[in-house]
């Protein structure tokens, strides 16, 4: 007998899922394979310890699969060691903390309010409250990180650890450039890759293991995988204490479902296909960057070299990102408020808006689209106040996304 209950509640986010235009930059839709995996009798299963080292028994096959997402994600991202049993991007991060740091030590990260993720030094995050953390920001002019500035604080600062990554920052980052400021006072380097990890596999994105001591990651983003979360290195000591860092440190048994589709996601991450796609993402952000611009809006850094932009939409049309988010929302367009560097309004109404374009690639969306949602975004913000204009733009996100069914897409 189906639970009605939950599974009216899950038909009703599947019809959200396939009307909207999702431009949330950290969403993605898997494939029907990895969603198989996620669902499977796998997760009845405790296997507490790594492959071989198990404290239960009958982990044979959960063993084979776990030694499978392991060996697919070295050749995907060229590494040596990697742990698959992080449950989420913070949980590794978590873990990478543990396996370099102890309690009080000194970290420089990117300023949450600048792009950084909370796990990077919040105060209200465990990151915040166990490490002493110092923040570098963005180039007040250029929005960009500004490399001589990161070198200076921490000749200042002597950290022991810097973090390099970011949840809203719309450039490339320069590892190499990290390595050597870290190594300037011969700090740790470790690289949060959550929101590339899908361009990195692609090779549309410098790789971070080849400077880094500790990479992570999350598996849900570009990668196009299950919710979760990844731990590369190429330093063997580093590798047992991340091991030993998330179990027993701070897991327990590991959601061997979720260890399958991710197994499942980076087979998919190493067909050519994967490259193909990451490209058009890139592509696509591009072209809805730059549409955006010719229509007046403020884009911070003038563009993207990755999946996502940030616009501000204060400096733009004097709307908040927060009355943005809603507005957007209400015709199909899904968007989440994010405040830009400097922001002068708190979080949670935000100046700007930050876009991505993983999921509505994934959908099949091409530059020609990327060219209507464009004008959907500004005729909604022109015509915040007249409803019959903003139904008649609903009805234009609904053409576009009845063009691109989802169970199409997700058989990959
Ligand atoms: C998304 C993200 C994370 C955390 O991922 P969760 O799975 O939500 O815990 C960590 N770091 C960065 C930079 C992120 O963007």
């Amino acid at each position: 007998m189906k639970d009605l209950e939950v599974f009216e509640i899950i038909k009703k986010e599947a019809a959200r899922q396939e009307n909207n235009i999702e431009l949330i930059a950290s969403e993605n839709y898997v494939s029907s394979d990895v969603l198989d995996a996620v669902g499977s009798i796998l997760t009845n299963k405790y296997a507490e310890g790594y492959p071989h080292r198990r404290y239960y028994g009958g982990c044979e096959f959960v063993d084979e699969v776990e030694e499978l997402a392991k060996d697919r994600a070295k050749k995907l991202f060229n590494v040596k060691y990697v742990n698959v049993q992080p449950h989420s991007g913070s949980q590794a991060n978590m873990a990478a903390y543990r396996a370099l740091l102890n309690k009080g030590d000194k970290v420089l990260a990117m300023a949450l309010e600048h792009g950084g993720h909370l796990t990077h030094g919040h105060k209200l995050s465990f990151s915040g409250q166990d490490y002493e953390f110092r923040y570098y920001q963005v180039n007040e002019e250029t929005g960009m990180i500004d490399y001589d500035e990161v070198a200076r604080i921490t000749l200042e600062f002597r950290p022991k650890l810097i973090v390099a990554g970011a949840s809203a920052y719309a450039r490339a980052i320069d590892f190499r450039r990290f390595r050597q400021i870290a190594d300037s006072v011969s700090a740790y380097l470790m690289v949060d890759m959550a929101h590339i990890a899908g361009l990195v596999a692609a090779g549309l994105h410098q790789n971070p293991v080849d400077y880094a001591d500790i990479v992570t990651s999350t598996t849900h983003k570009t990668l196009r995988g299950p919710r979760g979360g990844l731990i590369l290195t190429n330093n063997y000591e580093i590798y047992k204490n991340v091991n030993s860092a998330l179990f027993p440190g701070i897991q327990g048994g590991p959601l061997m479902h979720v260890i399958a589709g991710k197994a499942v996601c980076f087979g998919e991450a190493l067909q050519p296909s994967f490259k193909e796609y990451a490209a058009r993402i890139i592509k696509n952000a591009s072209v809805l960057a730059s549409e955006l611009s010719k229509r007046g809006y403020t884009v911070v850094t003038g563009g993207t070299d990755n999946h996502l932009l940030m616009v501000d939409m204060y400096s733009s049309c004097k709307m908040t990102g927060k009355d943005a988010e809603v507005l957007l929302d209400s015709v199909g367009i899904t968007v989440n408020k994010n405040t830009v560097p400097f922001d002068t309004l708190p979080p949670m109404v935000a100046s700007g808006i930050r876009m991505g374009t993983a999921a509505i690639t994934t959908r099949g969306f091409n530059e020609d689209d990327m060219v209507e949602v464009a004008r959907l975004i500004d005729e909604a913000i022109k015509n915040k106040d007249n409803l019959e204009e903003l139904d008649r733009i609903h009805q234009d996100v609904l053409k576009l996304t009845k063009k691109y069914p989802l169970d199409k897409v997700m058989k990959r």
